[in-house]
């Protein structure tokens, strides 16, 4: 996989956890609204975004939604888990991921790999708008990040990676905190598939692994 195929994966895996936090706040509303829910006049709607073409019109990923960050004040969680599914089904339809009958996000983290680089960026873009949405709100959740200091950057050797730790251990990414960008054939970087002005990423398993000379280890 490209380092957007690594980009999008990470990002739909802290998706997931973002929405893990959502809908707890959803199962809380619901038990502090109880009967006064029944009771309670209509809510006003979020405002939506819009759909905006940023590529031609023969690719399938070709438009991205412009995610209005302002939640309405009467919105319900449920509401906005609402629309957050409504979200993720229109990337998962946009990426043809198989499987139409089950839930869009885990569609959408097993068909990134299928995905043509070029599809790949414009999904971790999608999927970073519904995370830049989800992070406005007062959900109380952030992206679990843990800094990983013992080990020098695959690119640069400076001792500031990162790793993004959300979703499943063997998922786990690693980037650089100096944020440097790639430069594509001879960068040295060894990300697979390395492309110049992309942000560095790689699997956590394969930089230690790379450090310790062997197969992976838990030890950061
Ligand atoms: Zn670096
Ligand atoms: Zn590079």
């Amino acid at each position: 996989m490209t380092p957007h195929h690594l980009h999008a994966t990470a990002a739909a895996l802290s998706l997931g956890a973002a929405r893990g936090a959502l809908a707890a706040r959803v199962r809380a509303e619901r038990r502090q609204r109880g009967e006064a829910l029944t009771a309670a006049g209509p809510i006003s709607s979020p405002r939506y975004g819009t759909r905006r073409v940023v590529g031609g019109h023969a690719d399938p990923v070709s438009a991205t939604l412009v995610l209005d960050r302002t939640p309405a004040r009467e919105t319900t969680w449920a509401e906005v888990l609402r629309r957050s599914e409504s979200r993720l089904a229109w990337i998962a339809q946009e990426m043809r991921a198989p499987d139409p009958h089950r839930p869009a996000l885990p569609r959408i983290i097993a068909g990134i790999p299928n995905l043509r680089p070029a599809n790949a960026r414009l999904i971790h873009l999608h999927l970073t708008g519904e995370l830049d949405w989800l992070g406005g709100l007062p959900l109380g959740w952030t992206p679990v990040r843990h800094p990983l200091g013992s080990v020098p950057c695959p690119h640069c050797e400076e001792r500031q990676l990162v790793v993004q730790a959300d979703g499943p251990e063997h998922a786990w990414t690693v980037v650089c905190a100096t944020r440097r960008l790639c430069t594509g054939t001879g960068c040295g970087c060894g990300m697979p598939g390395a492309v110049e002005g992309v942000a560095h990423i790689w699997w956590r398993a394969d930089v230690i692994g790379a450090v310790a000379g062997a197969a992976p280890t838990h030890t950061e």
